[in-house]
């Protein structure tokens, strides 16, 4: 089925250049559950105005950088020539694969082999909308002095000979991964994968690289997976983007499908669940977890009038500080990430910081006899499943 998802403004003031993605690649260190984003290759494009994405650029490059605009030193000069408010150096990188270029940005940089002029002369734009948008989900923003790495290669065949050197022995779990991007050891590994799809993996992938550097505890899945989700759709704008959240049809599709189903994985596991618990169950599995948790991130920011915005932000803030009331062994895997994550850690972490920052400390007074806070979960649930109606009303499935 293809998701499609009507919006009031769906072209957008300058033609709707959404982007999206299909695929994610993050695994765990060996050892630890898979909590990576799993390729969904079969997912499929939100149907926005591609052709004003490729017309975007192209217009500028006039018969003199026909020819030079093939050659890495020609890109160059094409790129510092356009004056991207976002790009703040071009280099030439030589890589294995050949001389490719290291864009420079505020806060990034970007060695690639992909000599497009398109995705090149948008990509600084790109994850520096993308630092920002990281940045806004904290009550203030914090320093960053060490630039963030993202390698970007020409295609599958470059990044699958990269990989294997960069992961070592967990080379054949990164492999694994059909079409995307993975992080790992502080990088964004992505390939081209298309414009839109190549954009939502850097802006997906980007933000676990964010709160793997900067957050002094590790999230649970329910909310790492649901963060990154929210920087999928982006629309251009004047160089730079804007996050459309509430256009990503590539989770929408999924929680409406999941909801007429009736397949929706309770809340109450849900915040306990890492993807590796549910890729054995199949794509629509896979598809409830991951559209159920971007769902449940957007429920705390907008349900209500951003109700409990304040609390997700201190949940979000405490995190940053490593200030979550963890237990000593808990405390060691949230702040250590050499030591690998462990399923029970996830589960144990992410109810407790659901309970404690959401729903408040009344929930661990209000149980059944088997010791379910029925109560407060309950309630908090019938909201989370209206929001999620809500949401996707306006998606078709075709
Ligand atoms: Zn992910």
């Amino acid at each position: 089925m293809i998701p499609k998802v009507k919006s009031k403004n769906e072209k957008g003031k300058n033609g709707g250049r959404c982007r999206s993605v299909s695929a994610f690649g993050e695994t765990s260190p060996a050892g630890g559950f898979k909590s990576a984003c799993h390729d969904e290759a079969k997912r499929r494009r939100v149907p926005v105005s591609v052709i004003s994405v490729i017309c975007g650029c192209f217009c500028f490059a006039g018969v003199s950088f026909a020819a030079d605009i093939n050659t890495p030193a020609g890109m160059s000069a094409y790129l510092k020539n356009k004056q991207l408010p976002a790009l703040k150096a071009v280099d030439l990188w030589e890589s294995q694969f050949g001389t490719g270029l290291k864009l420079t940005t505020a806060h990034y940089e970007i060695y690639t082999t992909f000599l497009e002029p398109l995705t090149l002369s948008e990509v600084p734009g790109f994850v520096e909308s993308a630092y920002r948008g990281y940045q806004n989900q904290l009550p203030r923003p914090i320093e960053t002095s060490t630039p963030f790495t993202v390698y970007l290669f020409a295609n599958r065949q470059q990044w699958e000979a990269f990989t294997i050197d960069f992961t070592g022995p967990q080379a054949p779990m990164y492999l694994k991964i059909r079409a995307g991007a993975y992080y790992l050891n502080g990088a964004c590994v992505a390939y081209n994968i298309g414009l839109e799809r190549t954009f939502s993996s850097l802006g997906h992938e980007g933000w676990h690289q964010f709160n793997s550097r900067l957050f002094k505890y590790r999230l649970p899945s329910w909310l790492d997976e649901g963060i990154a989700m929210q920087f999928e759709v982006a629309e251009y704008d004047g160089g730079f983007f804007t996050f459309k959240s509430d256009r990503n049809g590539y989770r929408l599709g999924p929680l409406k499908k999941t909801l007429l189903n009736n397949k929706v994985i309770p809340l109450s596991t849900l915040i306990k669940l890492n993807p590796g618990e549910v890729v054995t169950e199949g794509d629509d599995a896979v598809g409830a977890f991951y559209s159920e948790a971007y769902a449940l991130v957007r429920f705390l920011r907008e349900d209500d009038y951003g109700k409990r915005f304040p609390q997700y932000q201190k949940l979000l803030f405490d995190g940053l500080n490593g200030q979550w009331p963890l237990s000593e062994r808990d405390v060691r895997i949230a702040a250590d990430r050499n030591i690998p994550i462990t399923v029970g850690w996830n589960s144990a972490v992410g109810k407790m910081l659901f309970e404690h920052y959401i729903i408040g400390p009344e929930s661990t007074m209000k149980k059944t006899e088997s010791d379910q806070e029925v109560v407060p979960f309950d309630k908090i649930e019938k909201q989370y499943l209206v929001f999620c109606r809500k949401i996707v009303y306006y998606v078709q499935l075709r």
